[in-house]
């Protein structure tokens, strides 16, 4: 039994030692698996919610683990982060997004994801610079998405970081936008292109609230006041699909679109077209 106060045997704990021992094993699978080609991307095409076509696609990174089948992206990313893989584990993320890009010989857009430890951590600039030059991807064809928590370190050094990024000319995402505390203040603060209305908002439309509606058609004015691009995530039916374009959002992603798909079956879905 376990008494507050106490010394190291009190705050043993069998339950927390096993998710430790876990998260361990995991970490140094995840080394392992960048040198064995573990690690997949799927893409998830980002739709003209106007015109139906595909725009681009977003880049999602699974882990197609030996032993425990497709780990995803959020039981290793927080992993990555801690470990200062993600890094490593970024770039390669990068690398293979553009590749796939440049191979489709399309002019789509593709967005990647970047996380605050791989943005903190090293040069994420001359990275970027880097891969663009090594797969030929035009850097206005590339855009970063960043969660709130890269743009809450709200220090000059970040700011600088976001400068250096749009110097090379790619284009910036804000992810999961309206999920935090302080959304609004970011987008004065940091120059981006793109604003992507986090999945939740997305959820309570085209069941007939008002106010929900009125909440999602506002973050999409404010976004274009702001000289930003929409992006709806998360929609999965017609109903949420038509209230978005009757807002005017522009582009939206989700299930009833399509679902993140392995670049083959992306690449046929190109041909093919969503059923927007
Ligand atoms: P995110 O950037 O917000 O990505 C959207 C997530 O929502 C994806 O989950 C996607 O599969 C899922 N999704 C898309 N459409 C729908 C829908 O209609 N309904 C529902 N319920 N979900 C939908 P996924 O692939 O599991 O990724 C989870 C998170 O992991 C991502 O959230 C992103 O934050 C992170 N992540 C994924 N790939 C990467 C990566 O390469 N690098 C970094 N740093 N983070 C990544
Ligand atoms: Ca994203
Ligand atoms: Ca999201
Ligand atoms: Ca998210």
């Amino acid at each position: 039994a376990k008494e507050a106060g106490g010394g190291v045997y009190a705050t043993y704990d069998p339950a927390m030692h096993d998710a430790l021992t876990q998260r361990l094993s995991l970490a140094g699978d995840l080394r392992r698996a960048l040198e064995r080609d573990e690690l997949v991307l799927h893409y998830q095409p980002t739709v003209d919610l106007a015109t139906g076509e595909i725009k681009g696609f977003e880049a999602l990174v699974r882990w197609e683990h030996p032993t425990r089948g497709m780990v995803p992206p959020l039981d290793f990313i927080g992993i990555a982060e801690s470990t200062g893989l993600i890094v490593p584990l970024g770039r390669w993320v990068l690398a293979e997004a553009c590749r796939q890009a440049v191979a489709w010989g399309r002019p789509l857009t593709m967005a990647v994801n970047v996380s605050v430890r791989q943005f903190e951590a090293g040069d994420l600039a001359a990275t970027v610079a880097e891969v663009l030059a090594e797969t030929g991807m035009p850097a206005g064809r590339l855009c970063l998405e960043m969660t709130e928590s890269v743009l809450l370190t709200d220090t000059d050094e970040n700011l600088s970081r976001i400068v250096g990024l749009k110097a090379l000319g790619v284009m910036l995402a804000m992810d999961d936008f309206g999920t935090g505390y302080s959304s609004l203040a970011y987008l004065r603060r940091f120059p981006m292109d793109v604003l992507k209305i986090d999945r939740s908002f997305v959820d309570r439309l085209g069941e007939g609230d008002a106010e929900d509606e009125t909440l999602v058609r506002t973050i999409v004015r404010l976004g274009h006041r702001f000289g930003m691009r929409t992006v709806a995530e998360g929609i999965e039916n017609e109903a949420q699909m038509s209230a978005l374009r009757g807002m005017g959002c522009d582009f939206g992603q989700g299930y009833f679109l399509s679902r993140p798909l392995p670049a083959r079956q992306a690449g046929a879905l190109l041909e093919a077209g969503v059923p927007a």
